[in-house]
């Protein structure tokens, strides 16, 4: 029925971002060899733009007319879209600018959104190229729903949005120091864990949050951090502080996959309006440690009764780094070490999806 949706609506004007360096270096070659007669067989009229550099797109989709332009769709892995949305958020028309809606075809190492959103197509799971041809077929047939964002404050005073994650510990950690492994693909993240279990480490911290105690409500329209107090304020009554300060990882994510094989979040909607908090305390073995991880491809992981695992449902969180090792990440990206707090904006932005 794509064909159907493209005759009654013109032609939809389509911006595709390719890193051409992402994942073992073949996003172009996968774009040409898939992707390209899929959209033109759907008469989808095309715009192909190559990144240079990191950054490119972002200041790209910050400067864009955007009347051109019905969708901007990225072939890369995360990453890419993680610089789309920051871009769009700090034009002057953010609020319209972000109602563009945005596309993902997997073309990186890290393709979590692209994973996810095949999964809520309640499609069989599907990697590498049959992930790429179903988001394909998601992009020719154009229907949009809605995606929630997360707003992330830094000790900069810096804000950025966020669509997938943010994680600090162990997952952070293999996710950068993987990066060296990018040339083999997804499995850089199955690597990345056996290295970084070998040195296990605890990071100290302190972690609050606000749990959700009833539905999420829909935005009112403007993303203000209603939820958060200044990063130098203690945080409201109403939230919970976590006892611990000795973790092993603590991973905020708003979708249901961490990688194309890391099924994190069983029941995670791009729009349930819900941030899934995970936390591993210290003193989990490594076998079990390394358990979680392979029960999570089949999101088995909160079945294997793992004492030292946590996993909360909130809408705000405030996570702050006592020692000094250990990296931060938002959607798979480092960003500055120090303290930092986020909340969930329900359906923010809008996404290409069944
Ligand atoms: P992967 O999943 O392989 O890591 P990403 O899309 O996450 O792919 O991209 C990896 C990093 O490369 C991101 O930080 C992104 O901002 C950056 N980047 C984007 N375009 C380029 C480019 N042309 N050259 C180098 N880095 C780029
Ligand atoms: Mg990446």
């Amino acid at each position: 029925d794509g064909v159907a949706y493209m005759e009654v609506r013109p032609p939809c004007r389509v911006m595709i971002l390719v890193n051409p360096h992402s994942g073992r270096g073949q996003a172009l070659q996968l774009f040409t060899g898939h992707i390209q007669g899929m959209l033109t067989e759907a008469a989808v009229p095309y715009t192909l733009v190559l990144t240079e550099h990191k950054n490119h797109a972002r200041e790209l989709v910050r400067k864009a007319d955007l009347t051109k332009w019905d969708a901007l769709v990225i072939m890369s892995g995360d990453g890419l879209l993680f610089e789309v949305i920051n871009g769009l958020m700090e034009r002057e028309d953010w609020q319209e600018a972000i109602q563009t809606p945005l596309g993902i075809l997997p073309g990186g190492s890290g393709n979590a959104l692209a994973a996810s959103i095949h999964h809520y197509s309640q499609s069989p799971p599907a990697w590498n190229e049959e992930l790429l041809l179903s988001c394909g077929f998601m992009l020719c047939k154009g229907l949009v729903s809605s995606l929630d964002l997360v707003s992330i404050h830094l000790a900069s005073q810096q804000r950025l949005f966020s669509f997938l994650s943010l994680a600090w510990g162990f997952v952070a950690d293999v996710d950068i120091e993987s990066e060296k492994y990018r040339h083999v693909g997804a499995i850089r993240f199955l690597m990345g864990t056996l290295v970084r279990l070998a040195s296990l480490r605890v990071y100290q911290g302190r972690l609050a949050y606000l749990p959700v105690r009833e539905a999420p409500k829909r935005p009112q329209g403007t993303p203000v951090d209603s939820l958060l107090p200044g990063l130098d304020q203690p945080v409201p009554e109403n939230w919970t502080v976590v006892k611990e300060e000795d973790f092993v990882l603590v991973l905020a994510i708003y979708q249901s996959h961490l990688a194309e094989d890391l099924w994190t979040v069983p029941g995670a909607m791009a729009d349930d309006g819900l941030i899934h908090l995970f936390y591993v305390t210290a003193g989990i073995s490594r076998p079990a440690l390394l358990r979680l991880f392979l029960a999570m491809e089949k999101g088995a992981h909160l079945a294997c009764g793992c004492p030292h695992l946590v996993y909360e449902k909130v809408t705000a969180l405030r996570l702050e780094p006592i020692s000094a090792q250990g990296m931060i990440t938002v959607d798979g990206e480092m960003v500055e070490h120090g303290p930092v707090q986020a909340q969930i904006h329900p359906g923010l932005a809008r996404l290409i999806s069944d």
